[in-house]
């Protein structure tokens, strides 16, 4: 038996183990909840320091360094072999849900870098490993979404400090309260050896089981898009106006959404929503003369993008000229598009195929702390399929099998990243 397959019959053995102790984990930490009979854990709140109560033995016994940072992310340092002047690889995900949530969204890849720690046995790299659970990624609290990635690359401020709860609390006032009770919390920043950032994650969608396989190495993140387009033409009788004298605002955009949707599907991998339709005056006898619409369109390529939403605005205009109407159309939000670091994008997919795993390459349609970290920090991120695709919802999980998959390639890709980070330096 050669080096390697002796090598890849350990991490084998050792990852399925790794794999069901994960699925447990994942159970106990769906306890951790705000809300009983669903899964519900928002930013800062008593249901996040119990999943930290929950995750901090288990890291301390894997031989890591525990500590909570100012904006609530968990942070467990497994040290180097090397001392302290080494290379850090951060793996992380985060710890806060949606209402209603699944088990797995977030909490799989905090705990997969706690497993990958673990599955290394006594053995320490020449690189230090930093696990972290990011106190807010879904935005439930406040709205805003990435607080905790964004406090650790610096960017929670201005605006975003003024957002406020349901309850009238603002961001800065809970974070000043929750730091004031917790005295021995370290601060929210990343160390400057911060090599590289993994991030594991449930795919969200189809794509994966679709196309039968157990993992995606993603290679970006699609930019984003949220557009209002409004559809102005005269309300009347539903009984005395004639079809052909009419200015049905509604019949235009029903018109006008049928074009979102040939016209997304014109562009490869664009993806295009209306997702929220409002019709005025809406009465059941009443010819709607005002219809508001959503649009959120994504791709991995802003100029696509922009492409796109120029198409879509310019169906807007010319149906509205057909039918006599008045369109607006306005872009109010934006997020460019992310791409992952090649080098180790290349280096996860490798460790894939050297675990026994066909992979693809994958474009993020949703958002995920990766895309806050890789401006800062090279980084990579690695999907385990989606059964149904569900996710945001109770019925969310994930195979035994896809995890033991990836602690697999995981363990591959620490074996790999030290010639990686040596060939950085
Ligand atoms: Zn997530």
């Amino acid at each position: 038996m050669s080096l390697t397959s002796t090598r890849e019959t350990s991490h084998a053995g050792v990852a399925s183990e790794a794999a069901a102790r994960l699925m447990h984990r994942c159970k106990l930490l769906a306890r951790c909840t705000e809300k009983p009979g669903e899964i519900l854990r928002t930013f800062l709140s008593p249901a996040v320091d119990d999943v930290h109560r929950a995750i901090r033995p288990w890291m301390e016994a894997a031989g890591m360094s525990v500590a909570v940072d100012r904006v609530g992310n968990l942070r467990g340092l497994y040290p180097a072999e090397g001392g302290e002047n080494t290379p850090r690889l951060l793996i992380g995900s985060h710890l806060d849900t949606v209402p209603n949530a699944g088990a797995y969204d977030g909490v799989l890849g905090v705990l997969m870098g706690l497993a990958l720690v673990e599955a290394s046995g006594e053995r320490r790299y020449p690189f230090a490993i930093e696990v972290l659970g990011f106190s807010d990624e879904e935005g439930t609290r406040f709205g805003a979404p990435f607080l905790g990635s964004r406090a650790v690359v610096g960017e929670l401020e201005g605006g975003l400090l003024e957002c406020v709860d349901a309850g009238g609390v603002s961001v800065a006032q809970a974070l000043r309260s929750y730091a004031a009770q917790r005295p021995e919390t370290v601060a929210a920043t990343l160390s400057d050896k911060s090599a590289a950032y993994v991030e594991f994650h449930i795919e969200q969608g189809p794509v994966l089981e679709s196309r039968n396989l157990a993992l995606g190495i993603v290679e970006g993140l699609a930019g984003q898009s949220r557009c209002s387009v409004e559809f102005r033409g005269q309300a009347g009788h539903a009984g005395t106006n004639p079809m052909k004298l009419r200015k049905d605002a509604l019949a235009g955009a029903a018109e006008w959404m049928m074009g979102v949707e040939a016209i997304a599907r014109r562009f490869e991998n664009g993806v295009a929503t209306v997702g929220q339709i409002a019709a005025e005056p809406g009465g059941v006898n009443v010819i709607p003369g005002v219809v508001r619409c959503s649009l959120d369109v994504r791709h991995a390529e802003d100029g696509v993008r922009c492409a796109i939403v120029r198409a879509i605005f310019e169906e807007a205009h010319a149906v509205a000229a057909r039918r006599g109407l008045q369109a607006e159309v306005a872009q109010y939000h934006e997020h460019p598009a992310v791409r992952l670091d090649a080098g180790l994008v290349g280096l996860t997919e490798r460790a894939a195929g050297q675990s026994g795993y066909a992979t693809i390459r994958m474009t993020s349609g949703a958002g995920h702390d990766a895309m806050v970290i890789a401006p800062r920090v090279p980084s990579a991120m690695v999907f385990l399929r989606s059964p149904g695709g569900i996710s945001h919802h109770p019925d969310e999980s994930v195979a035994e099998a896809d995890v033991a998959a990836a602690v697999h390639m995981g363990l591959i890709f620490l074996d790999e990243f030290t010639t990686y980070a040596r060939g950085k330096d």
